[in-house]
């Protein structure tokens, strides 16, 4: 996730010092969530966010 450029402007992206979490429902009904990081463009404030895990809800649900 180093040098990342804004999709927008092309701009560099700043990573937020505090993780944010997407929470969902597994395909079992349980609610849980999964941490993610935020990047923000420093020229036209155009907010990212990636999942750490993007198959964790997917992969919990198979138990
Ligand atoms: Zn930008």
């Amino acid at each position: 996730m180093k040098d990342l450029k804004c999709i927008r402007c092309n701009g560099d992206m700043i990573k937020s010092y505090i993780d944010g979490k997407f929470s969902a429902v597994r395909k079992d009904g349980v609610y849980d969530g999964v941490t993610t990081n935020r990047f923000m463009c420093k020229e036209c404030g155009h907010i990212e966010e990636y999942a750490i895990n993007p198959k964790y809800l997917e992969n919990n649900s198979k138990k």
